[in-house]
């Protein structure tokens, strides 16, 4: 059974800048698919997400999947990062889209890591914020069929990725 980081490398075949075919090599002890032609690296980084919880008294609010992967899961709002783009941008551009509000003063939680399976797997490098202050209507987006307020000691079962699992969790000890 490969380890989840051979998983990701499996589906790398060939270097993107030279178009040679990748061979595995031992750098600082560790596998990297590397290109004998043109000396490329292909590092695994994990991919930065930034999420948030919405928070209400001792509430917040959970998104529902309506997309793949894990399609009807309840989620945190929020998304992968662009290029470039930092945490506070992209949670601020993410939850305009998927819900339709404006965030202030989001308060950082905390950094879990993550596996998400799409077409290709990935490791998130997931930052967590939580946020009491936003303004407008909540509308959700195509790719969210509900959003709702839940108490933090009665979540839905059915939680979409192990880091918002743990970040709920912490959050819920940070709350008290
Ligand atoms: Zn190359």
């Amino acid at each position: 059974m490969p380890n989840f980081k051979q998983k990701i490398q499996s589906h790398f075949k060939f270097c993107p800048r030279c178009g040679k075919k990748f061979v595995f090599k031992k750098i600082h002890g560790r596998a990297e698919l590397f290109c004998r032609n043109c000396q490329f690296i292909f590092w695994q980084n994990s991919k930065p997400t930034a999420s948030c919880f919405l928070s209400k008294g001792r509430q917040v609010l959970l998104v529902k999947r309506r997309v793949k992967p894990l399609k009807g899961y309840w989620d945190a709002p929020g998304g992968f990062l662009d290029f470039h783009e930092s945490a506070e941008k992209g949670l601020a551009r993410e939850l305009r889209e998927e819900l339709g509000i404006q965030i202030r003063q989001p308060r950082f939680l905390g950094i879990y890591l993550g596996e998400y399976f799409s077409d290709l797997p990935q490791s998130t490098f997931n930052l967590y914020f939580l946020i009491k202050n936003w303004f407008g209507q909540l509308k959700p987006a195509d790719d969210i069929s509900a959003c709702a307020w839940f108490k933090l000691n009665e979540l839905p079962k059915k939680i979409a990725f192990a880091n918002n699992r743990r970040a709920l969790r912490d959050l819920k000890k940070l709350l008290g």
